[in-house]
């Protein structure tokens, strides 16, 4: 049944991601010229503390420049990656885009800075991950980030192994954040099963703060329920003053989302810290 599933869902990504990505034909070796030709690049978009705006850390984030379709954005070209089995070779590119800004960001940003990557289920669930986690760590500069992988509610279904994964992370230092929480399958049943560290809001959630929607006793359960286990909570998708007073209020930890940065290229980035520490 779960290989059913497995095999049902990659069509639907495969037929999704070919709407989006494709007028023409367009073939996975495209990803890989991509990286060759070094179309892609990483930008960065701090969290904030809650209490205090200032910075806490960054999540990392995927950018491809195509050279005739221009920006296509990570939604795209990640489903279409998994798809053609291409979500590997794309995220070892990325541990190494990673640390080769890694290199100029040490020097800049604060020892203990939280670093986030977004990780796909395919590649958690996969044979050389661990192999390729390890081989990205021994490229980084040595103790300056603390680590964290963002996966989704997904990676959970059906992966007997999650929990041997994640225990490994834990062992190994990582720390793990659910991301995207309460847009995929119901996952309350995975928030006492896994030993998450963070718990992202969705920004759908985020948005609706303040409308007259039904979202609102959604979120305060799962606020409350994440205060319960313990958990850190980041709410994504942050724009305005009056959704993140109403976050602060209920006690969300961490902050992100537009009204603080957007994601940036790790020179900017680097001025938003240093313009940051000058306000506080
Ligand atoms: P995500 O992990 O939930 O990342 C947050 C997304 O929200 C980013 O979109 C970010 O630019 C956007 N965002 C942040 N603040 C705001 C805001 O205030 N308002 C609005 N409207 N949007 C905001 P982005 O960069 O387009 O990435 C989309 C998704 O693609 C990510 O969602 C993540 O799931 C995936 N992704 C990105 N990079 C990678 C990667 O390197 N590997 C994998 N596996 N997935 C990636
Ligand atoms: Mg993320
Ligand atoms: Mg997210
Ligand atoms: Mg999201």
């Amino acid at each position: 049944l779960t290989l059913l599933t497995g095999i049902l869902f990659s069509l639907l990504i495969s037929a999704l991601s070919g709407l989006l990505l494709t007028r023409h034909q367009r073939p996975g070796k495209e990803i890989m010229q991509g990286i060759k030709r070094g179309q892609f690049h990483v930008e960065y978009q701090p969290l904030v503390t809650a209490h205090d705006g200032q910075p806490y850390g960054v999540e990392a984030l995927l950018r491809w420049t195509h050279p005739t379709e221009g920006m296509i954005p990570p939604d795209a070209f990640i489903s279409y990656a998994e798809a053609q089995n291409l979500i590997i070779p794309l995220t070892q590119h990325l541990f190494t885009l990673v640390a080769r800004d890694a290199q100029f960001l040490c020097k800049q940003l604060p020892r203990g800075t939280r670093l986030s990557l977004n990780l796909s289920p395919l590649h958690l669930a996969s044979e050389s991950f661990r192999r390729d986690v390890q081989a990205w760590i021994n490229i980084m500069p040595t103790d300056h980030f603390n680590y964290v992988f963002e996966i989704t509610e997904r990676s959970m279904v059906g992966e007997k192994s999650a929990g041997e994964i994640f225990a490994w992370l834990h062992e190994n230092n990582f720390k793990i954040a659910i991301d995207d929480f309460g847009t995929g399958h119901s996952a309350l049943i995975y928030l006492e099963k896994y030993p998450f560290d963070y718990l992202k809001i969705d920004r759908g959630f985020v948005q609706s703060i303040g409308t007259e929607t039904v979202t609102s006793p959604v979120l305060d359960a799962v606020l409350l329920l994440a205060k319960k286990l313990n958990l850190k909570t980041v709410a994504e998708g942050v724009e305005t003053g009056d959704q993140a007073a109403w976050l602060v209020n209920r006690g969300v930890t961490h902050l992100q989302g537009y009204l603080f940065s957007r994601p940036l290229r790790p020179e900017n980035l680097v001025s938003y810290y240093q313009r940051q520490r000058a306000l506080s």
